[in-house]
């Protein structure tokens, strides 16, 4: 066979890691649910195998298919996006030392830093990330990492990756992108100078709405200002801190991989549809879509991304009761959190998802609304919202 790297994307997600099993043949990874390893003598392991924490077959399948699709020297899975995300911050920060992170971030990751990695120690600055001017102008003498979410959560920001590298370079820090929304189908951070890719695989990569997960892929080469190597750090806190992915969660979420250039070219079609609806509908006020050619960082996205996904949001006439009304009067699109499952979300930001940074420099608007489109038949998709837009708006 052709090596990773001379392979596509999609033969990389179906084979890496799934290399027919040698005992059996099987064709998929199984599940190995086992805590412990027989060793042939003290310390004869078979193939490294001694204690799940410290590793699992099923895991080390689904990391090696995570480093294979980013382009990156070593993958790891995490019990969730959170989880990966502390360990990343941990592993690469220390007490005194300061972070940039993004004026429009998955709230969660915001709480992590301000609510128990600043107590720890450890100053932010916010800065707007789609301004790379901004971004060095909030970078510090002691700035060891700069945390970037593109496209952001929710107003689908775009940030201009190779340009933050250069910054973080310059700084002498490292750049950590979330690569939750675009995928790595969509777009290569590693391959544009970031240093560490971070994914929530509960959304696109899972794709399915059915297992919370976490993946960290650290660029080839990648070391710290203090000259150590960024996986051996990674490696090392992902046993000591021991958020990792359990076996049957690791399975789910190398199943999903499989399909997700499938997967992921369906939900930009039909966000594409639900986009030109939303923006030829009266009700609406705006829209979020970096596909748009009147979004404000266009450009930068056809750069850096093959496609723009399938994360759109819109503000409507009326204020927050009627977006508040709007998502709680659709029938195929669900009203929940969450996003990057074959099926349709609708939400609130306001009230939902980003409830915890109301009040801050993260608050979104409060007549916002933001859809995961799902893989669902787009003509019914957009027949729900007009229902719901036609009357309430
Ligand atoms: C969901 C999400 C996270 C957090 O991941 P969990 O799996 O929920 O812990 C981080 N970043 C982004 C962009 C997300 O959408």
């Amino acid at each position: 066979m052709a090596t990773h790297d001379e392979l596509g994307f999609s033969s990389r997600a179906i084979h890496v890691g799934s290399e027919p099993d040698p005992t059996t043949g099987a064709v998929v990874p199984p599940i190995y649910a086992t805590s412990t390893y027989k060793q042939d003598g003290i310390g004869g392991l078979r193939g490294g195998y001694e204690y799940s924490r410290s590793g699992n077959p099923t895991r080390t399948a689904l990391e090696s298919c995570v480093a294979a699709l980013e382009g990156g020297e070593r993958g790891f899975a995490f019990a969730s996006g959170l989880a990966a995300e502390d360990t990343i911050l941990r592993a690469l920060l220390r007490p005194g030392d300061h972070v940039v992170v993004p004026s429009d971030a998955y709230g969660g990751t915001y709480r992590l830093i301000n609510r128990v990695v600043r107590p720890w120690g450890v100053e932010h600055s916010i800065a707007a990330i789609a301004d790379v001017d901004a971004v060095r102008a909030a970078v510090r003498p002691h700035t060891r990492l700069i945390w970037l979410e593109t496209p952001t959560n929710p107003l689908l920001g775009i940030a201009d990756i190779e340009a933050i590298a250069g910054v973080a370079r310059e700084a002498g820090a490292l750049l950590v992108v979330d690569n939750t929304f675009a995928t790595s189908y969509l777009q290569q951070p590693l391959a544009l100078g970031a240093d560490v890719v971070v994914h929530s695989t509960t959304k696109y990569a899972g794709g399915h709405s059915d297992v919370v997960g976490g993946a960290v892929v650290v660029a080839p080469g990648a070391v710290t200002a203090g000259g150590e190597s960024v996986s051996e750090a990674i490696a090392f806190h992902q046993n000591a801190m021991g958020a990792v992915a359990g076996p049957f969660d690791a399975w789910l979420v190398l199943r999903g991989l499989k399909t997700l250039a499938v997967r992921m070219e369906r939900h930009c079609d039909n966000a594409e549809a639900v986009v030109a609806f939303l923006a030829g509908h009266p009700g609406v006020t705006a829209v979020h879509y970096p596909g748009l050619p009147d979004h404000p960082n266009h450009e930068v996205a056809v750069r850096q991304m093959s496609r723009f996904g399938g994360m759109v949001s819109f503000r409507v006439r009326g204020g927050e009761d009627v977006a508040a009304k709007v998502v709680g009067e659709t029938a195929l699109w669900t009203l929940g959190e969450s996003l990057g499952g074959v099926e349709s979300l609708i939400e609130h930001p306001g009230r939902m998802t980003h409830a915890s940074v109301a009040g801050t420099a993260l608050e979104v608007p409060a007549d916002l609304i933001r859809l995961s489109v799902g893989i669902e038949d787009v003509e019914d998709l957009i027949a729900d919202l007009r229902q719901a837009l036609d009357r309430l708006t």
